[in-house]
């Protein structure tokens, strides 16, 4: 597989045309033991997603329609399936790992983890809902898996993806990054939280900063974004510039949050900080936020 696929999102509704695709020789179907994907077991980078073939779908799933990704620009149909039995062994030569392992240990490559995050998403969302939130019947999945519908009172339920506003608040040359009790030690990131219904992203960004550190954020833009399938997010990088300085945390949120120089963060980004501090991994979101605004 090349590059992105096409999600064909005008055909899915398509009478007949999810079991057309999903019967078709040559589709491929990625599937996921429990909350698990299976890879090539290979060096760093030189390994793949595990792929089936629809012949073998009926003694892997069971429930849960598979659902799907998209079209190669060779025309195969990709797919997205969750394992019957959570204990399913993976064949010689694979491995069944979650996708924060596969990412940090960097098994596949970038495109082959967008299409793991976007089945995980999918996947998870159908297994948590299965009943109707408007009439509590059961529902059944539609729209190769990007619907599910009530037939007992013809509702219609979408995939979430639920805003996090990530920021990166400068002043000067120094960067505002904290840390919760629950990184790893001697990690500091940006401040992040969920953007409320009614909020923009924006004004979420600087409602969490100043609710978690009491830094008051003046103008703030819009950086770049990354899906995060834990389980459904969508983290909005945005950067911002301080008005003000001096910090205090919310303990609840943060265990510490500091001003820290750009040349103490290049530090921290390639290992030589002399406490030991650390930046997010290079699959993070923030890692890159933070990279992009001290290179200005
Ligand atoms: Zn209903």
């Amino acid at each position: 597989m090349d590059g992105k696929l096409d999600r064909l999102s005008g055909h899915r509704s398509e009478p007949g045309w999810y079991s057309e695709k999903l019967n078709a020789p040559d589709t491929r179907i990625a599937v996921f033991t429990a909350d698990k994907l299976m890879v090539h077991a290979g060096p760093a980078g030189s390994g793949g997603m595990q792929w089936h073939s629809s012949e073998q779908l009926p003694v892997l799933v069971q429930g849960t329609e598979p659902v799907f990704l998209g079209i190669d620009t060779e025309g195969v149909n990709h797919f997205a399936a969750q394992a019957a039995d959570n204990e399913l062994e993976p064949a010689d030569g694979m491995i069944a790992l979650d996708l924060r392992s596969i990412a940090l240990q960097g098994l596949v490559s970038d495109d082959n983890l967008g299409l793991a995050a976007q089945a995980r998403a999918l996947l998870q969302w159908h297994v948590r809902h299965r009943f109707c939130s408007n009439c509590g019947a059961s529902t059944r999945p539609d729209d190769a898996g990007y619907k599910r519908v009530c037939d007992t009172c013809s509702g219609e339920h979408f995939p979430r993806t639920d805003p996090v506003a990530i920021i990166a608040i400068t002043r000067g040359q120094s960067m505002l990054l904290g840390r919760s009790a629950r990184f790893a030690s001697g990690m500091y990131s940006t401040l992040a939280g969920f953007v409320e219904p009614g909020e923009t992203a924006e004004d979420a960004a600087r409602r969490e900063v100043f609710e978690e550190s009491g830094i008051r954020v003046g103008e703030v833009r819009y950086v770049m974004s990354q899906p995060w399938p834990f389980p459904a997010n969508l983290m909005l990088g945005m950067a911002g510039e301080a008005t003000s300085e001096e910090i205090t945390i919310d303990p609840d949120e943060l265990d510490d949050a500091r001003w820290f120089s750009f040349d103490e963060i290049n530090a921290m980004g390639n290992g030589s900080h002399p406490d030991g501090l650390q930046l997010p991994p290079d699959i993070s979101i923030a890692h890159h936020l933070i990279r992009q605004i001290m290179d200005g």
